[in-house]
Parts: C-alpha cells; sequence; structure tokens
C-alpha cells in the first residue's frame, strides 16, 4: 500500500498546514512595522495560550534553552534548589542546576511514576529558593500533580519559585498557572504548538521578575530582562526567528478557531482533544494484552511497554517500515522497553484509530502471540462514542 509518512512522536509533532505555508511566504525584516504588528499580536495571543496575565517571551532556542534561562536568571551559585525528577527531562533539571552550581537536592521516583505529595512536603523548606519540576515527564508519559506541589511550595516555601517545564504539558493538560501560583512556566514550538523546532516560551510571574534583580548566574543571550524591555517596545532584544513567529501567528489562529473565535477555550478543547486520543490509546493498548508503562498516564503522550522479550526497537522500527508511522522508542536506560504514541497537537480522531489499528499489525508480526484484529480499534471506539455522548448530553 501507499505510505504516508506520520509522526505520532512528543516532539516534533505534526505540522499544521496552515503554519507551513503561512513560515513558507514570509520575508517581513524584523525591525519593520509589519513585524512589530505581528510579534505584539503573538505575544498577547501567547497568554491566553497559557493561561495567564504574566508577562510571556517567545525566543529563539529549542525548550532546553528556556529551561537553562529559568536557572541562569532566577539562581545564584550555592542556592539551594529542589529538582523534582522521575525521568529523562526531570534529569535535565538536575544537569542544568548543577552546572549553574546550585546546591541541589534531587527528590526522584522510578522511571513511570509520580511523586508522592507528602515526600515532597518535607522536601520544601523555607530556604530552597526554586522548585524545579515537569507538568508531563515525556520520557515516560507520567503527569505530575502540579496544582498539589503549587499549593506546597506556596505555603511551605518562603519565597520560593516554581519552575514548570510544561513543554509537553502545555496544550494537553488543564494548568491554571496564575490561580496555582506557577512562577515560571516553559513551552516549545515543536509541541502542542503543531509548527516546527525552533521556538521556546516561558511566563514569568512578578516574583520571578523581582528574583533576577538579585541573582549572580551568568546570562547574555538569555537574560530574560533585556527580552521583556525589548517586547515592552514590541520588538525582541535579537534577530526573532521571523517565518517561525508567522508560524506561530497561524497556530494561534488555528486554536482560535477551535475555540469558536476565543482562544482560551480553545485551549481547552485542543486539551481535551489530547485527553480523548490519550484515552482512546490508552483502552487500545490494554485490549491487546499490553501495559502502560506510567502508573499515572498524561494525556500528551501513551507510554506503553513492550511485550515480555521483545526489544521495543522492534515495534517502533515495524511501524516506521509497514506504515511508516514514526513512533518513539524509550530514551536512555528505558530505549528498548517501551515505544510512546504522542496525542500533543496536530492529532485527530482518524489518526488515533489509524494508529491503533497500525498497532494489531505491529504487534502480530513482532511476536508470536495471536492478534484478534479489531480489539484495540473496537476499545478506542467505545471510548470515543462514549465521549461523543456525554458531549451531546451536555449540549
Ligand atoms: C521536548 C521536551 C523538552 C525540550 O527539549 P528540546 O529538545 O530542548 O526542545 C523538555 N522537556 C520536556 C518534558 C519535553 O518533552
Amino acid at each position: 500500500m501507499l505510505h504516508k509518512n506520520r509522526l505520532f512522536t512528543p516532539g516534533p509533532t505534526p505540522l499544521l498546514p496552515a503554519a507551513q505555508t503561512a513560515m513558507a511566504s514570509f520575508t517581513a525584516h524584523h525591525r519593520t512595522a509589519d513585524f512589530k504588528a505581528l510579534f505584539q499580536r503573538v505575544l498577547a495571543d501567547m497568554k491566553e495560550f497559557i493561561g495567564t496575565k504574566n508577562d510571556v517571551l517567545v525566543l529563539a532556542c529549542s525548550g532546553t534553552g528556556v529551561m537553562e534561562a529559568s536557572v541562569s536568571n532566577l539562581t545564584s551559585p550555592g542556592d539551594k534548589v529542589l529538582v523534582l525528577t522521575a525521568g529523562k527531562f526531570g534529569e535535565r533539571w538536575t544537569g542544568l542546576a548543577k552546572a549553574f552550581g546550585c546546591n541541589v537536592d534531587v527528590l526522584s521516583v522510578p522511571y513511570g511514576e509520580t511523586f508522592l505529595l507528602e515526600n515532597i512536603r518535607a522536601r520544601v523548606t523555607p530556604d530552597v529558593r526554586a522548585v524545579f519540576v515537569q507538568a508531563t515527564e515525556s520520557s515516560t508519559g507520567a503527569r505530575h500533580d502540579v496544582q498539589g506541589i503549587a499549593k506546597i511550595v506556596r505555603t511551605q516555601g518562603n519565597d520560593t519559585l516554581l519552575v514548570v517545564d510544561a513543554i509537553t504539558g502545555l496544550g494537553t493538560t488543564h494548568l491554571d498557572v496564575d490561580g496555582w501560583g506557577v512562577d515560571v512556566i516553559i513551552g516549545g514550538s515543536q509541541k502542542a504548538l503543531m509548527m516546527p523546532p525552533g521556538l521556546a516560551y516561558c511566563a514569568v510571574s512578578e516574583r520571578a521578575w523581582k528574583r533576577m534583580d538579585a541573582t549572580t548566574s551568568p546570562r547574555f543571550y538569555f537574560d530574560l530582562r533585556k527580552e521583556r524591555k525589548s517586547a515592552a517596545k514590541g520588538e525582541t532584544a535579537y534577530t526573532p526567528a521571523t517565518s517561525l513567529f508567522a508560524a506561530l501567528g497561524a497556530a494561534l489562529e488555528f486554536v482560535r478557531g477551535m475555540g469558536k473565535g476565543d482562544l482560551a477555550k480553545g485551549r481547552e478543547e485542543l486539551v481535551n482533544n489530547a485527553e480523548l486520543c490519550a484515552e482512546m490509546t490508552r483502552a487500545g493498548a490494554k485490549a491487546l494484552g499490553l501495559k502502560l508503562y506510567s502508573s499515572a498516564p498524561a494525556a500528551a503522550l501513551t507510554a506503553i511497554s513492550a511485550p515480555d522479550g521483545v526489544d521495543s526497537g522492534k515495534i517502533v522500527k515495524e511501524f516506521r517500515e509497514s506504515f511508516d508511522a514514526v513512533v518513539a522508542n524509550g530514551q536512555g536506560e528505558m530505549k528498548g522497553k517501551l515505544f510512546r504514541i504522542a496525542h500533543i497537537g496536530y492529532y485527530d480522531y482518524l489518526d488515533t484509530i489509524g494508529i491503533l489499528g497500525a498497532l494489531e499489525h505491529v504487534l502480530a508480526r513482532v511476536t508470536d502471540r495471536s492478534v484478534e484484529y479489531g480489539a484495540s480499534v473496537r476499545a478506542a471506539q467505545q471510548v470515543y462514542a462514549r465521549s461523543h455522548d456525554v458531549a451531546l448530553a451536555a449540549r
């Protein structure tokens, strides 16, 4: 059969056609009125997309760039910080905080798990200057309780900052950034925003802006105060990724369309979409006798354990060779043990049913177990039908 190349990876994710054409035709210089208008519109829309009144900055870098910026801007060497880690991206926080000389307290849980709030409660003391965590740990497919963590930080900390890597959390998870008191929340263009890699963004609270004046870690390109000053004038400090801003403008319009003209509502629709795709996928995987890798599965992606005795690399390869579908293997020590199917961004019903149909064939080919064709798809259909009935009843 004909093959269409499709990404089912939790970043980069499939591209929105309107974002692609917007960037292909964009030529404005960045110090022009045209670009300034686009830039200001995008920054205002990004506040709605994130769901915050805090200042939002959009930088030309991958997500890790803004993770680094949050460490370099908010800490000084020797500062005590707490890193909550449950996977490869949590470990990135540890590496970053150590690179900038922080005194790092690491609370880790095994891959696939999430934190017990009582264990976090025991570690958030008033001398902790900042807490770093993921909203969703993309390497394991786990979801963390950002609301619960924020509550602990706000009540037990003494001006302690909460920094959340929501690079796969935004657009897949309901997050009340301002209501919960998240100080810095971070996202990236190649995830829920349905566009290529190259932009990363953050929303920064007043508490965090204030901290930046007192911290002493080195920073230059990623000096957020400099970006904020420029943004207030409708500019970026350095050359922005102009064509990616055009793509971002188109992506935000698409989300606004999902909300029938209301961007905040569109964001909620995008989250509900990911939740439903994820629920369908979990049901489909279980119907084939597969186990989820995480005990607290996120909507951004579903991590599925490879069946006993099967290297997940074989599954990834079979998806690629038979269907030109790109699913992600495990990262680091998890390589060979699990595979990951994304729901973040531009995925719909047909994508989800299609990947589950393909999964049935892939399993039949890489294992010697008999697969009941349709079992996975049927389970997903039932989830979809139920959600459709619920939506109809609510109307
Ligand atoms: C994708 C991702 C990142 C950022 O990775 P980059 O390659 O730097 O864009 C960080 N954290 C999480 C949870 C991610 O999923």
